[in-house]
């Protein structure tokens, strides 16, 4: 039984359908990329997992270990361990970013410290402060960053790095990163890669949303790549298959007649 199941899943947004009997099955220490052509439901995909409330679901299921979370509300899933990585991340003033990690990271613990054994405690605030400043040197991120707001004034490229920083610091049992990559100069999206190798070696399923072949080809671990579009995983295959659509574009795959 995979780790993250998910069945028949459709979803809209103001009446609109947009994720159409989707299927998906991502296992503990599975890594799992998605492509497809703008519009196709790949972020819809992510905040349906993770419970946005603007998403109504209309038929089907997302299990984690079996278990459906369609009921759950979204810092119940979170708590299960369940961590999306935002395309878009939200600048949250007032809310200290070091501050945020702590309580978050202290509550997942609570959460999920029999289910990862190698959760390690951190009684004080210092101990703490040094394992964030590890995982933000990890990133190319600098320390000051402690002591700024949650993604307040950070650029475009600091804000994706901070995003998988942030996984890297919670240690999640299934990651959705959307889009980490995009926008990022080399250097980043190499950082951003490692980040995820790092994560890969905790056994989490991880599922990576990218437009681009070129941060698949950094992933230490890449089991499957699923072209989406209309709501739809139309086609699964390998590492070339990234390759493949980087080269000829959607339109070989006849998406037009997906309905
Ligand atoms: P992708 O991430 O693959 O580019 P999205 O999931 O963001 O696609 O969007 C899929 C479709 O859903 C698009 O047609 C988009 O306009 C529509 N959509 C997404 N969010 C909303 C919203 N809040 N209101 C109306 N339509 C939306
Ligand atoms: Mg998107």
């Amino acid at each position: 039984m995979p780790f993250l199941e998910i069945h028949g899943l459709s979803a809209n947004i103001d009446g609109k359908e947009i994720l159409n009997n989707l299927e998906l099955n991502v296992d503990r220490g599975e890594v799992h990329a998605i492509m497809g052509p703008n519009g196709s439901g790949k972020s819809t995909l992510a905040n349906v997992i993770m419970g946005h409330p603007k998403y109504t679901v209309t038929s089907g299921n997302v299990l984690v270990s079996g278990q459906d979370i369609l009921g759950l509300s979204t810092d119940e899933r979170a708590k299960k361990g369940i961590f999306l990585g935002f395309q878009y991340p939200t600048e949250i003033s007032g809310v200290g970013y070091s501050h945020f990690l702590r309580n978050a990271y202290n509550i997942l613990n609570k959460s999920l410290g029999s289910q990862q054994k190698d959760r390690e405690v951190f009684l004080t605030v210092r101990e703490f402060h040094e394992y964030l400043k590890k995982n933000l040197g990890d990133v190319g991120l600098d320390p000051a960053f402690l002591g700024r707001y949650l993604n307040e004034g950070f650029s475009g490229g600091e804000k994706k790095r901070s995003e998988v920083m942030q996984m890297l610091v919670l240690k999640p049992m299934i990651a959705i990163l959307d889009e980490p990559d995009s926008g990022l100069d080399i250097d980043a999206v190499k950082a951003v890669a490692e980040a995820i190798n790092q994560l890969i070696n905790t056994g989490a399923a991880i599922v990576v949303i990218t437009h681009y072949a070129r941060i698949l080809r950094y992933l230490a671990k890449l089991d499957n790549i699923h072209v989406m579009a209309k709501g739809r995983i139309l086609k699964s295959g390998g590492r070339e298959l990234a390759e493949e659509l980087e080269e000829k574009g959607y339109g070989w795959l006849g998406l037009e007649d997906a309905d």
